[in-house]
């Protein structure tokens, strides 16, 4: 059984006249796989992670999307999050006032709820997410600061993946987690991804450069243009991209 089943998928911004942006996306995840979507700027790549999410912005107007065996496109953002889906954002944002330890601590306990699994006081808390520090290398005065408050770029990163880790999805979807990192912070990115690699457990990687893939091994890789999946290969397909770029599979549909 598929994890994540889209068929078709057809997207536009809401609105009367909103433009069309996804035209037919058609991609099975099954538990255990690792995909990565690659794609120029504008392709579509953060409106499918969103669309995923269930972000109102955008208007499914057809196609469909089944996620453990459940209609997708019927449950709101918050059911997709208690449903075990995570979107780590290309730009996460910040969000004075509220500390990053109690926002998790709400984030986990929600989900754990919704799994009939008992909620966590404070110091079981602080256990969960000590590992996941350490393998990100969050410093732990991150957790009594405002979510992303004043943080830098690669650190907002970071503590996205942290999030992920501590919230134990079920389906993880990672819009451009390595744009804006140094090397360094690319490495611990992707051995954080990594960790989240789970036989029970689906991972979407939204990139348009090879490099994080060079410490995230996919499974597939998928190429989108102008809001469709255009090709779909192994992980040397990432490199080909690298190497020779998006003309010679433009030309070839030219041509088709
Ligand atoms: P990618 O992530 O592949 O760079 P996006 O999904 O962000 O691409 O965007 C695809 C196209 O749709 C872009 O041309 C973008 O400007 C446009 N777009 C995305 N969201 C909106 C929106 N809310 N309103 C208007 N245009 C949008
Ligand atoms: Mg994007």
């Amino acid at each position: 059984m598929s994890l994540l089943e889209i068929k078709g998928l057809e997207a536009k911004v809401a609105g009367v006249g909103g433009r069309e942006i996804l035209k037919g996306v058609d991609l099975t995840i099954n538990a255990g796989e690792v995909h990565a979507i690659m794609g120029k700027n504008g392709s579509g790549k953060s409106t499918l992670a969103q669309v995923l999410m269930g972000k109102e912005s955008y208007e499914v107007t057809s196609g469909s999307v089944t996620y453990q065996n459940k209609d997708l496109l019927e449950m709101d953002t918050e059911e997709r999050a208690r449903e075990g889906i995570f979107l780590a954002f290309q730009y996460p944002v910040e969000i004075p006032g509220v500390s990053t330890s109690y926002f998790l601590r709400a984030a986990v306990n929600e989900t754990r709820k919704h799994r009939g699994q008992p909620i966590l006081d404070a110091k079981d808390f602080l256990k969960l997410v000590k590992d996941k520090q350490t393998l990100l290398k969050i410093d732990s005065s991150f957790m009594n600061r405002a979510i992303n408050e004043g943080f830098s770029g690669g650190e907002k990163k970071r503590n996205e993946v942290f999030q992920m880790a501590v919230c134990d999805p079920i389906f993880c979807i990672m819009d451009e987690t390595d744009s804006g990192l140094d090397i360094d912070a690319l490495k611990v990115v992707a051995q954080g991804a990594n960790t989240l690699r789970r036989p029970d457990r689906g991972i979407l990687i939204v990139t348009h450069y090879q490099r994080l893939l060079d410490y995230i091994k996919p499974d597939y890789v998928h190429v989108m243009m102008d809001g469709r999946i255009v090709k779909t290969g192994g992980p040397e397909l990432a490199h080909e991209l690298e190497e020779l770029g998006y003309d010679p599979i433009e030309k070839q549909l030219a041509g088709a």
